[in-house]
């Protein structure tokens, strides 16, 4: 870990003592509000239970999902089977041998623009299995700020890590 990323991550630790009970959604801030239906509005985020509130996180991201893969994967010329959104808490994505891709929930939490990355991410292992140097360089043919992209997971995965709310989904 580099330095400027453990100066953020001790700002991040001071930022999360005022925000852990807040849900971080696509890179904002939400308050929770108790409902009887799973709704996200202008500044707040209304949950029923978290049982019901991790399934309707889990659609809402794999549509957004699907949405990029069926952009990127025509663009890189690049053919997946199945999708799915796991409750992973240590992985951000996988692809299988069958090409399958694998996602995990937590990147409902993240940027629109990282997750895109992620995306160019997996569909890259279907053409290289591991993370060498072909690999990186074809990420940076379609992400060519993927460092940048990378550190910022660092933050998240941490912001997350604190999060109560994450907390409570990952306990179900
Ligand atoms: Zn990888």
């Amino acid at each position: 870990m580099n330095k400027s990323i453990r100066n953020i991550l001790y700002l991040v630790n001071k930022y999360n003592k005022n925000h852990s009970k807040k849900f971080i959604y696509k890179g904002m801030f939400f308050d929770l509000k108790h409902s009887n239906k799973n709704k996200i509005d202008t500044g707040y985020i209304y949950i029923k239970n978290y049982k019901s509130f991790k399934k309707y996180l889990k659609d809402i991201l794999k549509k957004d999902i699907i949405y990029k893969l069926n952009y990127w994967s025509k663009i890189m010329n690049l053919e997946y089977s199945k999708v799915y959104i796991r409750s992973s808490k240590y992985v951000w994505g996988s692809c299988s041998s069958k090409r399958n891709l694998n996602f995990s929930i937590r990147l409902i939490s993240i940027p629109d623009n990282i997750l895109d990355y992620i995306i160019i991410h997996e569909l890259s292992h279907l053409l290289y299995f591991n993370h060498n140097k072909k690999f990186w360089n074809h990420v940076s043919k379609y992400y060519p700020n993927y460092k940048r992209a990378r550190d910022i997971l660092i933050i998240y995965q941490f912001l997350i890590f604190k999060n109560k709310i994450w907390n409570n989904i990952f306990r179900i």
